[in-house]
């Protein structure tokens, strides 16, 4: 299992009626999420929200909603790929990472996808079709799902293997922290990094060196 050795973060975003799950983690994870949700004493689950349906990310989401009524939003695009009806791009099999039915899509009006809690959902495809990072205006953090990985405190591209366009998913992390500036970026697979603005030209240069090497 390749995950064991991939760190994997899921975040719980307080909120006034109770909380907010970003993301789901592997099975194993579900025991954990939950305890930590209850020691956190800051109300109930409201809502899981999905960057998008690989394993990785919401793999504990059925164990967590088991019994309680708990609504799962995800970007419409991305429902399908993650219900194993359509082939994830590269992949060689279907994938049911979501049971049939449990995930609603992301509300949008007039082409615009609308807040959930105090998250503004923002469309970012590229490592999966319906991939969506959730900015959190109040303290500035945007939380990025697999956009980047970072390491030593920069930005770094998703990862190859389980990225299905990465020059798509290049643009959209480019014009996301172009477009919000958020303060704090958080990845699932990665450590925190502050004022990612700051590192996108070191970001944009890095991507192009290794286009014209693969040119070459
Ligand atoms: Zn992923
Ligand atoms: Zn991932």
């Amino acid at each position: 299992m390749i995950w064991l050795v991939i760190p994997v973060q899921v975040w719980v975003v307080e909120e006034e009626d109770g909380v907010t799950l970003v993301d789901a983690g592997l099975p194993k994870m579900a025991k954990g999420i939950l305890g930590f949700i209850e020691q956190l004493n800051a109300g109930p689950l409201k809502r899981i929200v999905l960057t998008h349906g690989h394993a990785d990310h919401v793999g504990a989401v059925e164990h967590i909603v088991k019994g309680k009524e708990v609504p799962v939003f995800a970007h419409a695009k991305e429902i399908p790929y993650a219900e194993g009806k359509i082939l994830y791009p590269k992949r060689k099999k279907l994938e049911q990472n979501l049971p049939n039915g449990l995930t609603q899509s992301l509300y949008e009006l007039a082409g615009e996808l609308q807040n959930v809690g105090s998250l503004k959902p923002v469309y970012t495809p590229g490592h999966s079709p319906g991939h969506v990072v959730y900015y959190h205006e109040l303290d500035d953090v945007l939380l990025a799902g697999d956009l980047f990985t970072t390491r030593n405190g920069k930005l770094h591209q998703p990862m190859p293997m389980f990225t299905g366009d990465m020059k798509q998913a290049t643009e959209s992390g480019i014009s996301a922290i172009n477009d919000i500036r958020p303060k704090l970026l958080e990845v699932c697979h990665g450590k925190t990094i502050d004022n990612p603005f700051d590192g996108i030209t070191t970001y944009i240069n890095q991507m192009e060196k290794t286009l014209k090497a693969k040119l070459n």
